[in-house]
């Protein structure tokens, strides 16, 4: 098996480190890998407002040109010693459809490799962005109701980004779909049996579609999740309908890169 992390950030990242492309690159020739992919947070459309107090959830359109040559230099200049993939985090949001597929149909031939993530969940007129922090992640239960109300939100906007058209360049691969968890410490909530079910569905439509899913260890990293971002039955569902798990350290900085990438391998194993 290839060894890989295909869930990196870059130095574009507003909300990310400055470690430069080569400290990832070195760390992961260092650690063994043999492909890697930078998958920056793609411009968010136009006509979207980042709700996040500082708008920087997401790179820039002006940087995006500067982004994708120096990702096609790094491929030439580490030829024969690491597989280097460009790619993107494109986030799916309700309503936002459209100019998502037109920003794929221009910058998707430019693409190897992509990710579709759900981070904000529509919250009256505007938008949560629902890992930001536990007070927006408390927003959000407050909007909604209740725990369950946003979890079936997460998941109704997982399902939906599975079944979108976003065009010939949609992302193949599914971004943690557990990220709704990533609090679950401070606000504990067990999974009906009715939100189990929604979550079937979506690896069904996943297995359905020829996708994959992104197997994403930062999670571990997170003090009030401590967990990978899908849950044991999800992994064996998803074993059992062959859908793909791509890992992805989804770090930050360099010294992130391959993060738990043992607990990757013990889990592929035994398949
Ligand atoms: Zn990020
Ligand atoms: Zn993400």
């Amino acid at each position: 098996m290839l060894k890989q992390d295909a869930h990196l950030h870059t130095p574009f990242c507003p909300h990310g480190s400055l470690d430069p492309f080569h400290s990832y690159i070195e760390k992961a020739i260092k650690k063994g890998f043999d492909s890697i992919t930078f998958t920056e947070h793609a411009p968010l459309p136009p006509s979207f407002q980042d709700p996040t107090p500082e708008q920087d959830s997401a790179m820039k359109l002006q940087d995006l040109e500067a982004y994708i040559t120096k990702l096609a230099q790094l491929k030439q200049e580490y030829k024969g010693q690491l597989i280097v993939k460009t790619g993107l985090e494109v986030d799916f949001i309700k309503e936002y459809e459209e100019e998502t597929r037109t920003f794929l149909d221009c910058y998707g031939p430019e693409l190897d490799d992509a990710i579709l993530s759900v981070h904000f969940l529509p919250a009256g007129d505007d938008y949560i962005c629902l890992d930001f922090d536990e007070h927006a992640f408390q927003q959000l239960i407050s909007i909604y109701g209740s725990i369950e109300q946003v979890y079936q939100s997460y998941y109704d906007q997982i399902h939906s980004s599975i079944l979108s058209s976003l065009g010939q360049y949609k992302p193949k691969r599914i971004g943690h779909i557990t990220l709704v968890q990533k609090f679950k410490q401070l606000f504990p909530y067990e999974m009906s049996p009715e939100l189990c079910q929604k979550v079937t569905l979506c690896l069904e439509e996943t297995a359905k579609k020829g996708m994959s899913l992104d197997f994403n260890t930062s999670g571990l990293r997170k003090t009030y999740a401590r967990s990978i971002y899908l849950d044991q039955w999800m992994i064996d569902l998803a074993k059992k309908k062959k859908i793909p798990l791509i890992f992805g350290s989804d770090a930050h900085q360099a010294e992130d890169l391959g993060y738990a990438y043992d607990q990757f391998e013990d889990i592929m194993r035994f398949r």
